[in-house]
């Protein structure tokens, strides 16, 4: 038997792929990485970069917890093009029973060591002047941060070179499996474990795997400082994101280190074409100026649209493919691959190293879904 080349090889130089070399390099793992595009230029580029803690169920929250205390723990290595801020999120109000939700958020993260405050109607208006007046109030989540998710994704990469990583540009890959990477230029490798980290494409490298695209668009404005001076999200967000078939726009803007306001956010299933959609950009443009109306006077510079790669009980899938026991996937985030990249490395490391991980891996195991192509694996 041949030695294979590689300890791992990871397919894709997304956040997460980028995030998973560089935790199998500090693990002293031979690493390779194969981009068939530019780091960081995938969903990667597209997201808003919010490191957002979440509880729609226990392991999102510990999955995104667990991340964002991670990146607070690189945050002092983290170079300045990152971008990262801990501004806080606020989770707004509109009416009496978006506040029970708040109140209810805010239970549940204090029991759970997560610091956040309740805002009044006027507390919010002190902190967001530009938000539409009459609001309910709202739930400020003091950790959470925003960074630049493409140059985070630049900066793990380059330290996995710089620690022997080996990254193969303009690399596509046509197939993974038993032990080999195969290119689509007729040329292979080999690795001990192949990680499947290929975003809203990891299917077309496993099949099998139920990650479909959700397409999301974004704008961002030209400078305007501190008319925005958090992360803004409306309750009614949680409701869209848990839609599991309709269109659906919600208001979610963002600061910008550059006093530019990142606008979002929209989902839709079944638009696989990357071209902007003028109407559902105008629903979603609608949706934030009804919370902030000053942003009709702003001026948008950008447009652009990015896929997330969605599964259907709403967690991703981290670890072993059962169907060969050396691929790995470390896919599916949907909306939250930025804030759960650094998590998602650890427990893909520890996995592979055999160590025990800090939180349970068992919700984001692929075992979780049967199909029919590994049923009797
Ligand atoms: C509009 C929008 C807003 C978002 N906002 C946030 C947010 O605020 N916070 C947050 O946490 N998350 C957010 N997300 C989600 C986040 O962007 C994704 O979950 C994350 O970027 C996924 O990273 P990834 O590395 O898995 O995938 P990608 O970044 O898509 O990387 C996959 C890489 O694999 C490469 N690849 C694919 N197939 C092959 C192949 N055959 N051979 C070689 N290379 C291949 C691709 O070129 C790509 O570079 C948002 C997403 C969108 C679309």
């Amino acid at each position: 038997m041949i030695a294979p080349t590689y300890d791992v090889a990871i397919v894709g130089g997304g956040i997460v792929g980028a995030a998973c070399a560089y935790e199998c390099v500090q693990r002293a793992l031979r690493v390779a990485v194969i981009e068939q595009d530019v780091i960081g230029g995938g969903a990667t580029a597209a997201g808003m970069g919010h490191i957002v803690t979440m509880d729609d169920s226990d392991a999102q929250f510990a999955l995104t917890r667990y991340s964002q205390t991670l990146w607070q723990q690189l945050r002092p290595e983290l170079p300045a093009n990152v971008e990262y801020e801990q501004c806080g999120t606020i989770w707004v109000a509109a009416d009496e029973d978006e506040m029970n939700e708040v109140l209810r958020k805010h239970d549940y993260y204090t029991r759970n060591g997560v610091p956040a405050e309740v805002l009044s109607s006027a507390d919010l208006e002190g902190l967001e002047p530009n938000l539409r007046k009459g609001l309910a109030g709202g739930l400020l989540v003091l950790e959470d941060g925003v960074l630049y998710p493409p140059c985070a994704a630049r900066y793990l990469i380059e330290c996995a070179l710089a620690k022997g990583a080996t990254l193969y540009s303009a690399s596509t890959v046509s197939q993974i499996g038993r032990g080999r990477v195969y290119f689509s230029n007729g040329s292979s490798l080999s690795a001990a474990v192949i990680v499947n980290a290929a975003g809203a494409w990891a299917p077309a490298l496993t099949p099998g795997i139920e990650v479909k695209k959700r397409k999301g668009h974004l704008v961002i404005t030209d400078r305007y400082p501190r008319f925005v001076r958090h992360p803004l999200v409306e309750l009614g967000y949680l409701k869209s994101s848990h839609s599991l078939t309709a269109d659906s726009v919600a208001f979610n803007v963002q600061p910008r280190r550059t006093g530019q306001i990142l606008i979002g956010s929209s989902r839709q299933f079944g638009a696989e074409r990357k071209e902007v959609d003028r109407e559902i950009m105008r629903r979603m443009l609608q949706r934030a100026q009804s919370y902030l109306p000053g942003l009709s006077e702003t001026s948008a510079i950008r447009v652009w649209t990015g896929f997330r790669a969605a599964t259907p009980d709403k967690l991703p899938l981290i670890g072993p493919w059962p169907a060969d026991s050396t691929v790995y996937l470390a896919t599916g985030h949907e909306g939250l691959g930025i804030t759960t990249s650094l998590a998602t490395a650890k427990l893909i490391a520890d996995q592979i190293t055999g160590n025990r991980s800090a939180i349970p891996a068992e919700p984001y195991l692929p075992s979780r879904i049967r199909t029919p192509e590994h049923a009797n694996a």
